[in-house]
């Protein structure tokens, strides 16, 4: 059995305890690598699978007197975020060095930046829902800030029965670390805020986005707290990669301080981890042994600076972003908000569907891209780059509809062919006699063939005029969904003496 959980997004953003409602606070911070050839202070290359320490320069492995030099185009992507985000640009940053001793980061610190980060408070819209009533709400979620470091390298422990291997391959790649307002209050609300800032990412080209791959993974901060009240001590989930698994810990993580709180406890500010395999999270390392950074400015980099030109520049090309897109496909298209989220979710998807759209009507190819193009996409677990089904090839669909050669049922059968077969519709449609029965003659044949049948029915439909719809129903069968469905309803109706 499954359980559908009904209640409104209003209503599931408290969590019910023995004591009352209780609200949920998140606040994420998620680290997403940034898409560039070459790492953020070094020319090695950042190419992922390739074989261990292959892609490690002097700079990476932190040989004495290496110098830092700074990657314009990570800088660059960096603003481009930023200009996404609706946020705040800083022109002046400072690069700081956070020291910590780990055996995967040679340097005994990460290059980071601590007060002055290169991006400040920004936005991101999320929508959850739908409630009851089909609605979706618009909820905004405030950026804390951006800033720009350096990744670390990665500590193999099961290579070898009594050795730890070291791959630097990732030590000095460009991270971005994006922190969000404490305004997140759900599970849902959390999956919508990483879902969009995500899909924005990759509308940028600032980061794929994958997180099987370890390029953006997250933070989380839970706490709980009374409705209105003041916040409560946070705990800080560590490295979460994968939407799902954010979601189940932090369902988790609020249920274990609620259940605290309620038996008379205190929460512990600390770091956890959370098992996928239990579903729970579990102690890192608790707050007493917190680390002191000891952060200050590093004294091989210049503060970093640009000027408005710059940024202007930059701005003036970046793309339409999935908000503006969903709210042009609306405003242009007639498409409901749902719709259009659905379709701007990706850039491709998106792109598919204005080529669709082209010339033809925006409702009738929306339905088409979200019914039976993503939902045969998504059964046979193919992405939109995978697509059997150019976007020319369901234009021609469509025009095959509108132009009455064909009924939205053969359609169907065509669209299956065309995914399974290829081909040029059109043709497809010739070659196999799928074309809709427009004579007159042969529809009023099986018209009358039908009523002459079902004298009962007849009755019926008489005295009932909403029931001529299962003779036209039938007349479609006996003809195999060729008749023109427009022409059978007429003759049905004129047959049984219905007044239009
Ligand atoms: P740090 O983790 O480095 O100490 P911050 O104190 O700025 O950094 O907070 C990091 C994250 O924790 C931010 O995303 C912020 O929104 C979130 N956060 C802060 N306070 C709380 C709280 N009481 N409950 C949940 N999240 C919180
Ligand atoms: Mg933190």
């Amino acid at each position: 059995m499954t359980i559908v959980d009904t209640r409104t997004p209003e209503a599931k953003r408290f969590i019910p305890g023995a004591t009352g409602d209780w609200e949920v606070i998140i606040g994420l911070e998620v680290h997403a690598q940034v898409t560039s050839n070459s790492k953020l202070f070094s020319g090695a290359s950042t190419s992922f699978g390739s074989a261990p320490n292959s892609n490690v320069s002097l700079v990476d492995a932190a040989m004495p007197g290496m110098l830092p030099v700074i990657n314009e185009e990570c800088v660059k992507q960096a603003v481009r975020t930023g200009l996404g985000l609706k946020a705040q640009i800083n022109n002046r940053s400072v690069f700081d060095r956070k020291n910590y001793f780990y055996p995967d980061l040679p340097q005994g610190y990460q290059i980071s930046q601590f007060k002055d980060p290169i991006v400040g408070e920004g936005k991101i819209m999320i929508s959850v829902g739908p409630d009851r009533q089909g609605n979706f709400e618009d909820i905004e979620i405030g950026i804390e800030r951006l800033h720009l470091e350096q990744d670390a390298g990665k500590s193999m422990h099961d290579q070898h029965p009594t050795m730890s291997y070291v791959d630097l391959n990732r030590s000095g790649v460009a991270l971005m670390e994006i922190v969000s307002k404490p305004d997140i209050r759900s599970s849902d609300e959390a999956k919508a805020y990483i879902t969009k800032l995500r899909s924005i990412l990759r509308y940028l080209g600032t980061c794929d986005g994958n997180m099987d791959e370890g390029s953006m993974r997250a933070d989380v901060n839970v706490s709980v707290r009374k409705p209105g009240g003041e916040f409560g001590t946070r705990c800080e989930i560590k490295n979460v990669n994968s939407i799902r698994f954010m979601g189940q810990a932090i369902e988790y993580e609020a249920r274990r301080q609620i259940a605290i709180l309620e038996d008379g406890g205190e929460i512990d500010q600390e770091t956890r981890l959370f098992d996928p395999n239990k579903g729970e999270t579990r102690s890192m390392r608790s707050k007493e042994d917190a680390h002191d950074y000891r952060y200050f400015p590093d004294p091989d980099l210049l503060p970093l600076e640009f000027d408005d030109a710059f940024v202007a520049e930059l701005a003036k090309n970046l793309p339409e972003l999935p908000d503006e897109k969903r709210e042009r496909f609306v405003r242009d298209m007639g498409l409901t908000v749902y719709d259009a989220s659905i379709l701007v979710s990706e850039a491709a998807i998106a792109d598919y569907f204005e080529k669709v759209a082209a010339g033809r009507d925006g409702k009738a190819a929306a339905n088409w891209v979200i019914n039976d193009l993503l939902g045969a996409l998504n059964k046979s677990g193919k992405g939109i780059e995978d697509t059997p089904v150019s976007p020319d090839q369901l234009g021609g669909i469509l025009d095959l509809i509108k132009e009455g050669v064909i009924s939205g049922k053969i359609a169907k059968d065509l669209f299956e062919i065309v995914w399974n077969e290829g081909g040029d519709p059109a043709k497809i449609v010739e070659d196999r006699g799928m074309k809709q029965v427009t004579d007159t003659g042969a529809i009023e044949k099986a018209v009358d063939e039908v009523i002459a049948a079902n004298p009962d029915q007849v009755e019926k439909a008489r005295a009932k005029p909403n029931l001529a719809g299962w003779f036209v129903g039938q007349v479609m069968k006996a003809t195999g969904g060729k008749a023109n469905p427009q022409a059978v309803q007429a003759l049905v109706k004129q047959k049984l003496g219905i007044e239009e």
